[in-house]
């Protein structure tokens, strides 16, 4: 019997309506390891009237109690780490040791994050010396809908119900069809842990269904999601009639600037990995790399031998630094960017090839990190997100033609600048159109800090307390004196 994946409704692990699985694969080793519940609106109906009934107890429960109950369910995560980060690499392709390191290491943090500082969470009041004093009240949102993507599965899907729930609302998640096994396992934490039913519900399934049946209903009044910018234009144009708040992190074809006055191994080693963790499928991976001319034979040299190193390979090994992509569809639409930029004229220097394993991972989803040159800023390879192990390299003349590059594409989520020149770092910064910058670092993370794209990488920011604000409705209160 092959394991089935249930929601998570009113407190309890219940089958889908429809009695319908869907396949799940695990992308090592190219076969189906566990069903997924195929959930409809019948089941997200069920999961906000359970929402709406546990709402009016969980948002008035004193902050220091929700606090208790959260950071319960982040120490059941790391209790689980090695169970949930061997889950996250069979179920994605991932590295077991970035899942260690990174998503489910991330996951708990993202817990304890939120759940500590909404005890902190202030509010404004503005005086009018001998006239009138408003005060500023937020109050909890209410039933909310939150949709994460399959790059960081559980990392993802926690940055999101973490602020909701600290903030008092109640949830209604729904993680990818094609990652849905740690949102599962942490639905059972959460049972554990004491978590009041109906306060998380967690439908899984298709996001033309399940996801559609969220956006589209009535009764939740806030969508935060994260995913492709193509979704993100049809959930806003499902949602904004129904003037539903909507928080939107979507795709990104981020530059990485590198100066010829960079420290250069930090540059490099940094570069490497900007380009190819986790297989390429992290949002803000830097997929374009401009190099200032004078550097740029060495960089593209050295870069290119340090790639061909880098070990491709079973992702349970803890040596292997690319596991394998997320699905086959996924690994086809990368190779198809590869084709696409031999007949715009690029050419390869490593890579570009789908890799075949032996023994356990023989029909698993691998390809080999890939470097190409030689193509300009405007061509579709350079324009488009590709979403996996494929960087472009191009040279640069000037400081406003790097800057030129870097903002010549519809998106503008995250970017890195390496100078050594303090000045030049601010004065690119400032003009470089991007949500997120990175000087000299790339993926620095202090979750304080507003994270978000700007222009079609997305709309509103997370992190800190945009995430909270997001969550709750502000009301002023003016009191004439
Ligand atoms: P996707 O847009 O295909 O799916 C994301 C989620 O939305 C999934 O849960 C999916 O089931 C659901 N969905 C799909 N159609 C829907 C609909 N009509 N209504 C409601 N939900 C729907 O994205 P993906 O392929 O899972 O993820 C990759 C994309 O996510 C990339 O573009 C990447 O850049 C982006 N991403 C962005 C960030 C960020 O923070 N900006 C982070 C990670 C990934």
């Amino acid at each position: 019997m092959m394991q089935k994946i249930l929601n998570y409704i009113d407190g309890k692990l219940v089958e889908p309506k429809s009695g319908k699985y869907l396949d799940n694969y695990n992308p090592s080793e190219g076969k189906v390891y566990s069903l997924v519940a195929d959930s409809d609106e019948r089941d997200v109906s069920d999961a906000v009237i359970a929402a709406a009934k546990a709402f009016p107890a969980w948002s008035a429960m004193p902050t220091e109690e929700r606090t208790k109950i959260l950071l319960r369910v982040a120490d059941l995560i790391d209790r689980d780490l090695e169970k949930l980060a061997l889950a996250e690499s069979i179920d994605n392709g991932k590295t077991v040791k970035f899942a260690r390191s990174v998503d489910i290491y991330r996951a708990a943090s993202n817990i304890r994050f939120y759940a500590t500082a909404s005890p902190h969470f202030a509010s404004e009041a503005h005086v009018n010396e001998g006239d009138s004093v408003n005060y500023t009240t937020r109050f909890p949102i209410g039933v909310v809908g939150c949709i994460s993507p399959w790059n960081l599965p559980l990392y993802l899907f926690t940055w999101k119900i973490a602020p909701a729930l600290a903030a008092g609302c109640t949830v209604i998640g729904k993680p990818s069809e094609l990652t849905p096994m740690t949102a599962f396992l942490f639905s059972q934490l959460c049972i554990e842990a004491g978590l009041p039913a109906g306060v998380l519900n967690i439908v899984h399934g298709l996001g033309g269904k399940a996801g559609q049946a969220i956006i589209e209903h009535p009764e939740i009044t806030a969508i935060s999601f994260t995913g492709g910018t193509v979704t993100g234009k049809k959930i806003a144009a499902t949602a904004a009639p129904m003037f539903k708040k909507l928080s939107l992190e979507l795709g990104g074809k981020n530059p990485n600037i590198i100066f010829a006055d960079c420290d250069f191994e930090q540059a490099m080693k940094t570069s490497l990995l900007s380009s190819f963790s986790n297989q390429g499928e992290i949002c803000l991976c830097g997929s374009r790399i401009f190099v200032e001319r004078n550097l740029y034979n060495k960089f593209v040299e050295e870069f290119v031998k340090r790639t061909k190193e880098l070990n491709v390979g079973d992702p349970q090994n803890e040596t292997t630094q690319l596991g394998a992509m997320v699905s086959e569809a996924h690994l086809k639409k990368v190779l198809g960017y590869v084709a696409l930029a031999k007949e715009e004229g690029g050419k390869i220097l490593t890579g570009g090839n789908q890799l075949k394993m032996e023994g356990r991972c023989a029909n698993g989803y691998f390809m080999e990190p890939t470097v190409i040159v030689g193509l300009n800023e405007k061509c579709r390879t350079n324009q488009e997100e590709i979403f996996g192990p494929v960087v472009t390299i191009m040279p640069f003349d000037t400081e406003e033609q790097a800057i030129g590059f870097a903002n010549s594409t519809p998106y503008g989520l995250a970017a890195s600048i390496w100078t050594e020149n303090l000045k030049r770092a601010h004065r690119v910064a400032h003009q470089v159109k991007s949500g997120i910058i990175w000087i000299n670092c790339w993926l620095h993370r202090d979750l304080r800090t507003p994270f978000g794209g700007m222009k079609q990488s997305g709309a509103g920011r997370e992190g800190g307390w945009e995430a909270i604000r997001f969550f709750t409705e502000a009301k002023n209160v003016c009191v004439k004196l």
